[in-house]
């Protein structure tokens, strides 16, 4: 038997739940009410702690706030029709997390503590999690330095948190998007592989400067020649062209989707024609002019699939087929969904029961 590290529980003297309007939530800024807490004090994780949601203390010399040493994870807790929490793919974004921590020079978290964490801040918090159809529990885990020092080197000491927020049925509007080809989002060698602070930071201007042209967000390309789609805004993006699926492999400049996974692991189940590879801005423009570009969308935690309606390229924009007509995301939407709720056969074991 392994030790596990106790949490200490400290619970809101009262809950907020019932200032909440569960028919109308603002996306991203209702709280539930409490939060997880771990130090990593230099050597261990340690003080592992479930707290009522606050504000938190920093000195002004936190080093995240001035390097950007920070990392996230995004994932989102559902109730199954049985009324159970049910939490997708968790072990996959703790693994995620690792992964980012490493690239940006910070400590492993053990799998105990994420895992524990996050299922004793659910089962404290279960009543907020939404049992409306597409609402969930948005759950947001990171990890930032907290060394009171400006020089530049990694942190001696981080904190780990996990909060989450209930959202309400996130219908997204199909998106027009604009393929940027002067602005990058990652570099080779660089950090766009990392759910890392920064590079969200560094996506805000050219994403402003596209809003300001009447698109809702940019599809990347690569840093180099600006020829090949990377990722749309902060979702991993999908094609269907001739009746095949097709997108970007996984590289240092594209984040590790996990519904990128699911879909295209739900796809070659399906027996689907499916392609990983490099697609050329020139084939996505032919295709659409041609009309063999069925569908497009974009996939992530936050809408499932986010379908795209226009692409906007070099002055010229071309209209993509309606909603209704494209089978293959709307299947796999609706796949995903069932197996979340419990109403399909969860094959992979990508539901967690608290
Ligand atoms: C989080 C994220 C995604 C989507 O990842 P999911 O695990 O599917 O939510 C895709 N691209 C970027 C840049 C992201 O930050």
């Amino acid at each position: 038997m392994v030790d596990t590290l106790p949490i200490d529980i400290t619970r809101a003297k009262q809950s907020r739940i019932t200032e909440v309007d569960f028919s109308n939530i603002p996306f991203g800024r209702v709280f539930s009410d409490h939060m997880f807490v771990a130090d990593y004090d230099g050597t261990a994780w340690t003080n592992l702690r479930i707290v009522p949601y606050q504000p938190l203390q920093l000195s002004p010399a936190n080093s995240a706030l001035h390097y950007g040493q920070s990392v996230f994870e995004g994932m989102k807790a559902y109730k199954n029709t049985a009324g159970e929490v049910v939490v997708f793919r968790p072990l996959d974004n703790f693994h995620r997390l690792n992964r980012s921590a490493e690239r940006m020079c910070m400590p492993p978290l053990p799998e105990e503590v994420f895992m524990n964490g996050l299922m004793e801040l659910l089962k404290l918090d279960n009543q907020w999690v939404p049992d409306g159809e597409n609402t969930a529990l948005y759950i947001r885990p990171f990890i930032f330095a907290t060394d009171n020092y400006i020089g530049i080197r990694a942190s001696d000491t981080y904190t780990f948190m996990i909060f989450t927020c209930p959202v309400g049925a996130y219908y997204s509007e199909p998106v027009r998007v604009k393929i940027e080809t002067h602005y990058s989002r990652a570099t080779e060698g660089g950090t766009g592989a990392a759910k890392a602070a920064g590079n969200y930071a560094a996506s805000l201007y050219p994403a402003r400067r596209a809003q300001q042209q009447g698109y809702h967000q940019l599809v990347w390309t690569d840093s180099k020649t600006h020829q090949y789609i990377e990722e749309s805004g902060t979702m991993n993006v999908m094609f269907v062209i001739d009746g095949k699926l097709i997108t970007t492999p996984l590289s240092d400049t594209i984040l590790a989707g996990i519904t990128r996974d699911s879909v295209l692991t739900l796809a070659r189940e399906w027996g689907y024609p499916v392609e990983e590879r490099r697609i050329a801005v020139s084939e996505v423009i032919a295709a659409a002019k041609e009309g063999r570009l069925q569908e497009a969308f974009g996939t992530g935690t936050a809408a499932t699939i986010a379908q795209i309606i226009q692409i906007g390229h070099e002055e010229q924009d071309y209209m993509l087929p309606p909603i209704a007509e494209r089978k293959f995301s709307n299947r796999v939407f609706k796949a995903l969904n069932d197996i979340k709720s419990g109403q399909a056969e969860d094959k992979w074991n990508w539901v967690y029961k608290l």
